[in-house]
């Protein structure tokens, strides 16, 4: 690995990229691969952030991300120009469900966050009831134009799927899914962030089921609507930083980004050409250890890349008010993940297949969703091994002012007998603990944006604003949209733009 030029206590650099995560990782390796000399920053002593592994009773396993859209082609050719196209899997082919008010309901298996293609497959029907299903395929005879807002016009992904489809396939389908992957609402959410291209669709095809079946079309009738790898989603992080030490890019875990300004330019009005100076806040454990004597920066171009508030953070540190104005960064949601290891034969027939989502209304259960992951994966099933299981329960929805009740929160075994009690609800099995072998909790902090209405045009209008300062840019979940494809789609364009 190559050092930066250090002079004294500063360090002269061409490109910081500020935030050790997928985005930071991408971009810094396109960079790099486009002849740049990026350095990558990152605050913890480990790359990857919401892209993490752990190892639960013997088994290596995702801790937070653990699969990819597939109908969006980012992470799919990034796996593949990392080499790792061999390890790109489809999940089994079981189906998932939602629980809704105390019952578990098939959810319909060629549908875009809950939204059906077509509300009267008998699936649909029996999850919805006879009228609902009937009010749902009305979206069918609507005009294109009804529920989808006036051009330009911020809408929330609720309202738009409530106008065409009904309130019963919002709260039965819609709400559980939604909770599941943005920890929000539907009615929080922009539609243009989370579901981009639904709205264009609706206007071209005519009724919401067909819009949502183009979006769907590259995954063919009912193709699963995510990809994983062979090892785990890990492998592109560790993949990531196998290709930047290739090129020689600096990595310095532990050097966190506390201050980012702008150098003006002299009183000839000569451009400087390190114009960014960062400062480093490094954590007193590793300046016990002797670590990072480098405590300034100074930088011909800078990404951030970076969660939400720090990314403000600095946004506003560098640009002041005019970016101020233009910033409201999203609301935030804390995440806890539990795992539970189990030698349980009773869970080989995969009762709610790869998983189930629970609705918000829901007071039997605390967890908003259940991943079966070793019926999800063959492969971690096959490492498992027979009769062994991998569940993840995930705790924490947008709103909520804690992802976990107090008391449970204090004790890390009141939250394994919840996650245990709340598996047996789900799944409809009766769970002994003492099948438990493997217990861990991960918390994530901040770690999923909620892009409430109108994040679409604050988005468009603070990238302009970036864009007017040569050698700035911004990427990550926060302004690209939640999830690995939004978010390295949108590296990858930035890491061009520079
Ligand atoms: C539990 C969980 C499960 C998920 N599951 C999925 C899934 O299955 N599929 C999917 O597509 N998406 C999933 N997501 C979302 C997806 O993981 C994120 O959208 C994506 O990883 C965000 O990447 P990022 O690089 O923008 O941000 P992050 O991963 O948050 O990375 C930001 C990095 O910046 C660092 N940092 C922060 N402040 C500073 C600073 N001041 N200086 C330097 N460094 C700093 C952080 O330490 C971190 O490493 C999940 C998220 C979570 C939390």
């Amino acid at each position: 690995m190559t050092a930066p030029d250090v002079d004294g206590d500063l360090a002269i650099i061409d490109v910081a990229v500020i935030g050790g995560g997928i985005a930071g990782l991408v971009a810094a390796w396109e960079l790099a691969r486009a002849g740049r000399r990026p350095v990558v920053l990152e605050a913890s002593p480990v790359l990857g952030g919401c892209v993490g592994e752990h190892d639960v009773a013997g088994i290596t396993l995702d801790s937070g991300a653990e699969s990819f859209a597939a109908a969006r082609p980012a992470v799919l050719d990034l796996a593949r120009d990392l080499g790792l196209e061999d390890r790109i899997v489809a999940p089994a082919a079981l189906g998932s469900w939602a629980w809704v008010d105390g019952r578990a309901v098939p959810l319909p298996t060629a549908g875009l966050l809950g939204v059906p293609v077509n509300a009267l497959d008998p699936g649909v029907r029996r999850a919805l009831g006879p009228w609902a299903s009937a009010r749902a395929a009305l979206d069918r005879l609507l005009p294109a134009g009804y529920g989808a807002g006036a051009a330009g016009e911020s809408l929330s992904f609720g309202a738009l799927v409530r106008a065409r489809m009904g309130d019963r396939v919002v709260s039965t389908l819609v709400e559980p899914v939604v909770g599941g992957v943005h920890s929000a609402d539907p009615d929080d959410l922009d539609v243009d962030v989370v579901a981009p291209g639904l709205r264009a669709a609706l206007a071209e095809t005519g009724s919401l089921g067909a819009a949502v079946a183009r979006l769907r079309a590259p995954l063919g009738p009912a193709g699963a609507a995510v990809r994983g790898l062979e090892g785990g989603v890990h492998l592109l992080i560790d993949t990531l930083r196998e290709r930047l030490r290739e090129l020689g890019v600096p990595i310095l875990t532990g050097s966190a980004i506390s201050d980012l300004k702008l150098v003006p330019a002299d009183w000839s009005g000569a451009p400087e050409a390190n114009p960014w100076r960062l400062t480093t806040r490094t954590p007193p454990a590793a300046v016990a250890r002797g670590a990072a004597a480098v405590q300034h920066l100074r930088a011909t171009a800078v990404v951030i890349a970076v969660p939400a508030p720090e990314a403000a953070a600095l946004l506003i540190s560098a640009l002041g008010a005019p970016v101020e104005a233009l910033l409201e960064a999203p609301d935030t949601t804390d995440v806890v993940l539990t795992t539970l290891i189990l030698d349980e034969p009773l869970l080989d027939a995969a009762p709610r297949g790869t998983g189930i989502l629970v609705a918000r209304r829901s007071t039997d259960v605390t967890a908003k969703a259940l991943t079966h992951a070793t019926a999800k994966w063959p492969w971690l099933a096959a490492a498992a091994g027979p009769g062994r299981h991998v569940l993840r329960l995930s705790y924490g929805r947008g709103g909520d002012e804690r992802p976990l009740p107090e008391a449970v929160a204090r004790d890390p075994d009141a939250l394994r007998r919840l996650a245990i009690a709340d598996a047996a609800t789900l799944l409809g099995v009766a769970l002994d603990p003492a099948s438990v072998t493997g217990f861990a909790r991960v918390a994530w902090s901040s770690a999923l944006p909620r892009p409430g209405t109108g994040h679409a045009k604050r988005v468009a209008a603070l990238r302009t604003e970036v864009a007017a300062h040569p050698g700035l840019a911004v990427c990550g979940a926060w302004i690209a949209g939640n999830g690995l494809a939004a978010v390295v789609a949108d590296a990858r364009r930035t890491a061009a733009s520079l």
